[in-house]
């Protein structure tokens, strides 16, 4: 062991680069988040080999002055907060003045840089060691361009985990698609070895382009398929895009959640979104949804990552209650509820918003234009209502024959016409065929009413004839005792025998199939990450999805038209009838401009 004694600067930056900088796509992140710090309104971002040969950001935002350059790679230096109370409401992506300096001591960095009072620009290059040389004249237009060459060339240990160009690529790719959705009024360019993968043009006052970007960088589909958000209350605001269930994904790979313009990845967040599709998305499918929160700075702290990828709600609960239930309501309310709207809904841009100083940038969210072609007739599913405030004298959809005027007939799904391959059920609505999967449709109905019986009547209970004692730490023992009521009103009778056990004695009549052991376990696991308990709501869901499925009609049965009537107002009046309890369509629609445009009439 030797003496205590102070590291050297490159060695500290190294250090905080291990949590900082861990591959090219976070190098990326902290410069693009520069220069939106910088107020540019036009990046881009051009990669060799995947960001670990080249790394170049270009920005034109307000620069650096020539004094400041060297004050840029040093550590703890920053422009954007002074004081502790602007750490408490920083409104800026950065705040921690390390980025710079961790990326110089692990890599060549170089920085060009004019501000928009200077001459000429000026260059400084640093290696995260000392201050860096002085600063040379340059040539370069007002704003910033950063470069990185040999990211780890120093520090082979880093090196070793960098994977292959293909995969490096891959993560930039998905950093530069969250920026891009983070900031839609940025104009963002990526390049890779010279070949041009995004070029997205800035969100104007129109809006039409922010459907561009969302199709640029989730596809067609996503658009077609997706419900747009909006809401608010107690001081929060929420709005963007959930796909629908039909659409959920294999991987969690379209989630986008963006905290006052920051992206982050949020536990709170995530089990919020996922209550809310839990009925209906099938097991191990991931939503999809690009989705902005606003919370009033001082309701969020950001300062608990380095990299600045989670944040910590003051409100915790209270955030988590309003996302679950804005999203839960948007996903029940589905098209039927409010009536078939017709197809080819009308695009009401609306105005992006320009940000008041100092606020994070907000846009606001716009009907998704339903396109022609065949993802029309996906749309066809539902449309999006217009939001709120849109302006009502839009004139409706032209060619809109029969669709009543606020877009909710009489029956939205119409009258049966008959039955096909004992599967289908045809139905003649205002403005179009509508195809009903049967199967699909009774299931969702016959699980929403068994749901609603559940939760009105009385619940149930069936006492153990073995009481099940379950061995837990002491910890754990304490909370299920401090929650004695909750767990009793979800049909769970627990006493505590020992400091670290306690005995199921009852559970819900329902869940008699289930392990009282298990689900007494999974529902502490949750009151200790949420502080309360979806669990039992959970099983019995399934329990009851499961009933409603066997007892749902089977295929090939053969139904009256009453019957098939009587299903299809059902369906007008279920919650979340546009979908089976797997996620897939319940039903679809052909409109009348659909069958002309398959049959080439008129147009
Ligand atoms: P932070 O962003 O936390 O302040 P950084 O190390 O990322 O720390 O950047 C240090 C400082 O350099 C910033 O505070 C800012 O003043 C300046 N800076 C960095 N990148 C740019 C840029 N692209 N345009 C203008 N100024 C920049
Ligand atoms: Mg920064």
């Amino acid at each position: 062991m030797s003496r205590i004694h102070a590291l050297p600067p490159q060695l500290i930056n190294q250090i905080a680069a291990g949590e900082v900088v861990d591959r090219p796509d976070s190098v990326v992140k902290e410069l693009i988040e520069n220069s939106l710090d910088a107020g540019a309104t036009r990046i881009e971002v051009d990669l060799e080999r995947g960001g670990i040969k080249r790394i170049r950001v270009r920005d034109n935002g307000r620069g650096i002055e020539r004094e400041d350059l060297p004050l840029a790679v040093a550590r703890h230096a920053t422009s954007k907060i002074a004081t502790l109370s602007d750490l408490e409401a920083v409104s800026t992506l950065g705040f921690r003045g390390e980025a710079l300096p961790s990326i110089a001591s692990v890599s060549r960095l170089e920085i060009c840089s004019r501000d928009a009072a200077a001459e000429h620009a000026w260059r400084v290059w640093s290696d995260g060691s000392e201050a860096p040389p002085d600063p040379a004249p340059a040539a370069h237009p007002t704003g910033t361009t950063i470069e990185v060459h040999d990211l780890f060339f120093n520090v082979p240990a880093r090196r070793k985990f960098l994977r292959t160009e293909k995969t490096e690529l891959a993560h930039v790719e998905q950093l530069v698609r969250r920026m891009a959705l983070a900031r839609p009024e940025v104009a963002l360019r990526l390049d890779h070895n010279g070949r041009n993968l995004f070029d997205l043009r800035p969100a104007d006052a129109a809006g039409t382009t922010i459907v561009a970007r969302l199709r640029a960088l989730l596809g067609d589909a996503f658009v077609e398929q997706s419900l747009s958000v909006e809401d608010a209350a107690v001081g929060l605001q929420l709005h963007g895009w959930v796909a629908r269930p039909a659409f959920a994904r294999s991987q969690g790979d379209m989630q986008f959640f963006f905290v006052n313009g920051r992206v982050v990845r949020d536990k709170l967040v995530s089990h919020a979104v996922r209550q809310a599709y839990q009925d209906v998305l099938h097991h191990g499918r991931h939503p999809a949804y690009v989705l902005y929160l606003q919370v009033p700075p001082r309701q969020v702290d950001v300062n608990v990552h380095p990299a600045k990828h989670e944040v910590r709600f003051r409100e915790g609960r209270q955030v988590h209650d309003f996302l679950f239930r804005s999203l839960h309501r948007r996903l029940a309310e589905g098209s039927v509820a409010r009536g078939v709207a017709p197809m080819g809904f009308p695009t009401a841009p609306r105005e992006v918003r320009e940000a008041p100083a100092g606020e994070a940038p907000y846009q606001r969210p716009f009907p998704l234009r339903c396109t022609d072609g065949p993802g029309a007739y996906a749309a066809a599913f539902d449309l999006q209502r217009p939001p709120p405030g849109a302006d009502p004298a839009a004139p409706p959809p032209a060619e809109q024959p029969g669709a009543s005027e606020d877009g909710s007939s009489a029956a939205p799904l119409g009258y049966a016409l008959g039955q096909l391959n004992g599967v289908y059920v045809l139905a003649q609505a205002s403005d179009g065929l509508i195809v009903v999967d049967m199967h699909a449709a009774h299931e969702r109905i016959g699980y929403e009413r068994l749901k609603a019986a559940w939760e009105q009547g009385e619940l149930r209970r069936q006492p153990l004839l073995v009481p099940v004692v379950v061995h837990l730490s002491p910890a754990e023992a304490d909370l299920a005792e401090s929650h004695l009521g909750l767990l009793d009103r979800l049909g769970l009778g627990i006493s505590r025998l020992a400091e670290d056990r306690v005995a199921v004695r009852e559970v819900p009549a329902i869940l008699q199939a289930v392990d009282p052991e298990q689900l007494l376990r999974d529902l502490i696991a949750d009151l200790l990450a949420e502080g309360n308990s979806e669990r039992v709501r959970d099983e019995v869901n399934g329990v009851l999805a499961t009933i409603a499925c066997h007892g749902s009609v089977r295929a090939n049965r053969r139904l009256t038209l009453p019957e098939m009537n009587a299903l299809l107002r059902d369906m007008e009046r279920t919650e979340r009838a546009d979908q089976c309890n797997h996620g897939r369509p319940t039903w679809i629609k052909l409109s009348h401009q659909e069958l002309d445009r398959l049959f080439m009439r008129g147009r």
